[in-house]
């Protein structure tokens, strides 16, 4: 079997220009916040990429660059204002902040409302309880590429490999949302592979370089491979072995292609939905929690 390539850029490429055309209905234009503490220059890269992607699809985006040895005091401050600013939909943090700044009171500072990335404890339990939220783009992006290839989740098995707070964690209460039987792996698990092996859909998002092999995964199976690996001699490649897994899965993302554009789309999605809840939903809750869909 040769797997079906699941093109994470059409699919982005659709979602923006969806993102575009509601941004274009609005009376408004949403805004959308980054701030960027330090100079990490993978960071720095992809506050970069989701600039441009922000303003393709027509939203206001400011990004505030702050140096590395901004007291926390200050970085606080910046995220009041931006919670204040009514032009200021969106608020996006980019992770990792420097070592002397620990990021889970900077996340809990944002307005839920205004919380694009969903980090914020509310949203995390909102997104628990299956209630509509603004969910992290990561998994947001995994789950449309699923429904845009018609992946069957309902009683699958979706496995999924990794348990961070941003992605492996949340990705799981997705599938679960989605009706699928969940397994979360993790590197405690024991016999991983055969863990895989079970997987009607499998969900890599590890870091490690192609430690998911061919011979894990089961005939026909979607593999979203969500890892990004820079290998000594500079190549780019997942957390599966592409090759090899290509020939058994049914399905299965590229890296880079698939997952990555996925991410930046989900997060202009975010920033519009964000901007419709706050300002023509429920205008009279304006910068308040208001998060619920009519
Ligand atoms: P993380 O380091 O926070 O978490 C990694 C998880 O993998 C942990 O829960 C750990 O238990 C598990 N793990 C580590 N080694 C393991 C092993 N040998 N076997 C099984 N499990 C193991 O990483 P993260 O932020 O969740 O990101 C994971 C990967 O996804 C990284 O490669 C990251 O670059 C990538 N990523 C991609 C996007 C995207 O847009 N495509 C977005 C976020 C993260």
């Amino acid at each position: 079997m040769t797997a079906r390539v699941i093109d994470g850029k059409a699919a982005a490429a659709a979602l923006r220009a969806e993102v575009a055309a509601r941004t274009a209905r609005l009376p408004y234009q949403p805004g959308l916040a980054v701030v960027l503490v330090g100079e990490n220059p993978a960071s720095a890269v992809y506050v970069r990429n989701k600039d441009r992607a922000a303003q393709g699809a027509g939203l206001a985006v400011q990004t505030i660059r702050l140096p590395a040895d901004v007291p926390a005091e200050e970085l606080m401050a910046v995220i009041e204002r931006l919670n204040r600013d009514d032009a200021v939909d969106g608020i996006l943090v980019q992770l990792p902040l420097p070592a002397s700044i620990p990021p889970r009171p900077v996340l809990e500072a944002i307005d839920p409302a205004k919380d694009v990335d969903g980090f914020h404890p509310l949203n995390v339990g909102r997104l628990q309880d299956g209630l509509p939220v603004l969910a992290p783009c990561t998994p947001s992006g995994v789950m449309r590429l699923l429904r845009a290839c018609d992946i069957p989740l309902q009683g699958a098995r979706a496995v999924v490999l990794g348990r961070s707070s941003i992605v492996g964690k949340p990705m799981a209460l997705l599938l679960l949302a989605a009706d699928a039987t969940v397994t979360i792996a993790h590197s405690r698990t024991r016999d991983l592979p055969g863990e895989c092996r079970r997987a009607d859909v499998l969900v890599a998002a590890v870091g490690r370089a192609e430690l998911v092999r061919g011979d894990w995964i089961k005939p026909g199976a979607t593999l979203i491979d969500v890892g990004i690996n820079r290998l000594p001699d500079g190549r780019l490649v997942g957390d599966a072995a592409y090759a090899e897994c290509a020939a058994v899965a049914g399905a299965i993302t590229p890296v880079p292609g698939g997952v990555g554009p996925m991410t930046i789309a989900c997060l202009l999605d975010n920033t519009v939905t964000a901007a419709e809840r706050r300002r023509v939903q429920q205008p009279a809750r304006r910068g308040t929690i208001s998060l619920v869909k009519p």
